[in-house]
């Protein structure tokens, strides 16, 4: 299936924009196998909007965590809202949140790298991979800009971690770009982003940053920089972590 499927989308998405990538996916792939990821960064608001106006009826998941902030919460209210769908809402499995409670307590993310990643493998990893077994491919609003270890990421690749194709067709976007796209099109977006986060996670590990800051500086901001990933996205066998405006 990797070889077939992968070949032709990198075919058919070959020069086309962000929309014309995502009427060629809905054209090639069925409409119940293509899942979008959204954290209801900016990003993901402008390929919600774009996959709402092709289909009635898209898959668009997001990953619960328990720990996200009201902001995200009524974001995504808004956005149901707004385009007439309802989220495919992962949770954490409940047996396997308690047991970690337990024995590491609500905050374990502030003691060690170690515990941290315990955390978002079972409030992210686990159920991401729930879902992505249920797909060929995902749509993801990863942009080369937004980081060095994304200046490699393609249209279309092939997401050795989960086993299936990933489509990113904001790929070559600038944040202006996005930013322009939201503004004309009164996309719903998360108001923190206006309060100085300008990435967005859980609530417990996500600070506003300070003008020059990189965008990424507020996500497990007492980590080391190299640690501040939790696993959604690898490129070039290293993980760069998901991002949440
Ligand atoms: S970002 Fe923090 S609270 Fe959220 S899953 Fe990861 S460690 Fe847990």
């Amino acid at each position: 299936m990797k070889n077939d499927l992968l070949g032709k989308l990198q075919h058919a998405l070959d020069g086309k924009d962000a929309e014309g990538t995502v009427q060629e996916v809905l054209r090639i792939l069925p409409a119940d196998r293509l899942v979008l990821a959204s954290s209801l960064s900016v990003e993901d608001q402008v390929l919600t909007h774009l996959l709402c106006a092709l289909h009635p009826q898209p898959r668009i998941f997001t990953l619960d965590t328990g720990r996200l902030f009201p902001e995200t919460y009524a974001t995504m209210e808004r956005t149901m809202q707004r385009y007439g769908f309802r989220y495919e809402i992962l949770a954490p499995e409940t047996r396997e949140l308690e047991v970690m409670l337990r024995a590491h307590g609500p905050n374990l993310f502030y003691r060690s790298v170690e515990l941290r990643k315990l955390c978002c493998a079972v409030r992210k990893i686990h159920p991401l991979r729930r879902v992505l077994a249920t797909a060929d491919a995902w749509l993801c609003g990863l942009r080369r800009e937004q980081s060095v270890t994304r200046r490699s990421a393609q249209r279309v690749e092939w997401d050795a971690a989960f086993g299936l194709c990933k489509i990113n067709p904001l790929i070559d976007w600038t944040e202006a770009q996005v930013g322009e796209y939201i503004r004309r099109n009164r996309i719903p977006y998360n108001p923190l982003h206006d309060q100085g986060y300008p990435s967005i996670g859980c609530a417990p590990c996500t600070q506003a940053v300070q003008p020059g800051d990189s965008l990424r500086a507020g996500r497990w901001w007492w980590e080391n920089p190299e640690h501040r990933e939790c696993g959604l996205h690898v490129q070039g066998g290293k993980i760069v972590g998901d991002r949440r405006p």
